[in-house]
């Protein structure tokens, strides 16, 4: 049945052998859907070939850094010429200038940026920041969504944590969360006097897709107003992803600051945190918030971002817009014509597949619809049949500008057979 899995399974025998269960990210590991990942040979466009030559349309897409989709030849050019002109300074460059320059423009309220190398540097700068110029400890987020892996933000995680079940991690002290407040996703929570700052993915999609509710977001910013605390936009999915002008924009709801990364990167690690500069002066060495990276502002991950910002026109996202709907109304209509449950959620250029009866509308729901056991046959049966979804219930599906309508239609007539194959083995 698995017979895509001869040299991945070689592989990731090997893999278990020097690291930690088999990957470097937990979900990589298939843990959730079962069976041996496929370990990648090479991507262009919508495609991945594994390297047993097994062919799939990727909704993975680096969980969203590839917005265009792989390999795409400007960013390939842009990444070749940069590192020829040498890979890494650990001085400024032209190229982080210009960055910050695309962003600020983009992003109204983004006046200044800070560059570093992952999503989780970002909100964890963010939260410091935050702590930073109000004095004040706590923290307040939202069960299911996800900020990266730093201790204080772990706790009710989507993403891994949530596929592997997790309530936080081993290793997190009771001191490192005890100003760590976990509320749920949709509602507005009181906001107290010691609270810094409130951080929320403006629509949730580690936990795969909950759109923000009416009101939530601009409930927030009144809350956070009236309280004194800061508001902190995660967009390290929804930046450049939904919009030039990323979720905020969209929402009409304007944070103090905001996270980036995946898409602006352009498949290298870069990632970043931004605001208006009364707020990013007071980080290092404008400021007495502490922050560096020997990598911070890569030459390559700065010529790959610029590369892929020049190519996001207005239309290329009413294009990916028209690309997503096609495949949320597609997947809808096939999977429920199979009689199974099933809700597509679209919020832009994002979209998520739960197997669920009601709407989606926080982590609970999200926890309620995987424990169907139904995403992972579903999984399955769309990988045999050379469909890559995310491997597991908690992501969304990740469409780019690679992918064709032909892909989409394939993808379609695919997910009707894998959801008669899971209805008959109900
Ligand atoms: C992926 C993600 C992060 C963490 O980014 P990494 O680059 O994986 O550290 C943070 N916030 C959100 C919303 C994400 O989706």
């Amino acid at each position: 049945m698995v017979e895509h899995a001869s040299q991945s399974e070689r592989l990731f025998e090997r893999a278990r052998r020097v690291i930690p269960g088999g990957v470097n990210s937990p979900v990589r590991a298939f843990g959730a859907v079962g069976g041996t990942p496929y370990f990648v040979a090479s991507a262009a466009g919508s495609r991945l070939t594994d390297v047993d030559g097994n062919e799939y349309i990727d909704y993975v897409q680096s969980w969203g850094a590839s917005i265009l989709g792989h390999a795409h030849p400007k960013v390939v050019e842009a990444v070749r010429a940069a590192a020829a002109r040498g890979t890494t300074y650990g001085a400024p460059t032209e190229g982080e200038v210009r960055l910050a320059e695309e962003v600020t423009a983009a992003v109204p309220g983004c006046e200044q940026l800070r560059l570093v190398s992952s999503g989780t540097e970002a909100t964890m700068t963010a939260v410091r920041l935050a702590r930073g110029v109000t004095g004040r400890a706590r923290v307040v987020k939202f069960a299911g969504c996800y900020h990266g892996h730093s201790d204080g933000l772990l706790a009710g995680g989507g993403s891994g944590v949530a596929t592997l079940g997790l309530p936080g991690s081993d290793g997190v002290p009771a001191s490192a969360v005890a100003d760590t407040l976990v509320v749920p996703y949709g509602a507005v929570p009181e906001i107290g006097p010691d609270v810094a700052c409130v951080i929320v993915e403006p629509a949730a999609a580690n936990m795969g897709l909950v759109p923000p509710p009416p009101g939530f977001l601009e409930g927030l910013r009144a809350a956070c107003d009236r309280a004194g605390a800061l508001l902190v936009f995660d967009e390290v999915i929804t930046g450049f992803r939904v919009d030039r002008a990323g979720a905020s924009a969209l929402v009409g709801v304007r944070p103090d600051l905001f996270t980036f990364g995946k898409v602006i990167g352009g498949g290298l690690p870069l990632a970043a945190l931004g605001g208006p500069s009364e707020l990013m002066s007071a980080l290092a060495p404008a400021g007495r918030v502490y922050q560096a990276g020997t990598l911070s502002g890569n030459p390559l991950a700065t010529a790959a971002g610029l590369a892929v910002l020049e190519q996001l026109s207005q239309g290329a996202y009413a294009e990916l817009r028209e690309k997503v709907t096609r495949l949320a109304a597609g997947l809808h209509q096939a999977v429920s014509a199979a009689g199974l449950p099933v809700q597509v959620p679209v919020f832009s250029t994002l979209t998520s597949i739960y197997f669920s009866d009601e709407p989606v509308t926080d982590y609970d729901g999200a926890v309620r619809a995987a424990g169907t056991g139904l995403y992972a046959p579903f999984f399955q049966a769309m990988l045999e049949r050379g469909v890559a979804l995310a491997p597991s219930a908690y992501e969304v599906a990740f469409c780019s500008l690679g992918h064709s309508e032909a892909d989409i239609d394939e993808t379609i007539e695919k997910a009707a057979e894998a959801a008669k194959v899971v209805a008959a083995g109900r």
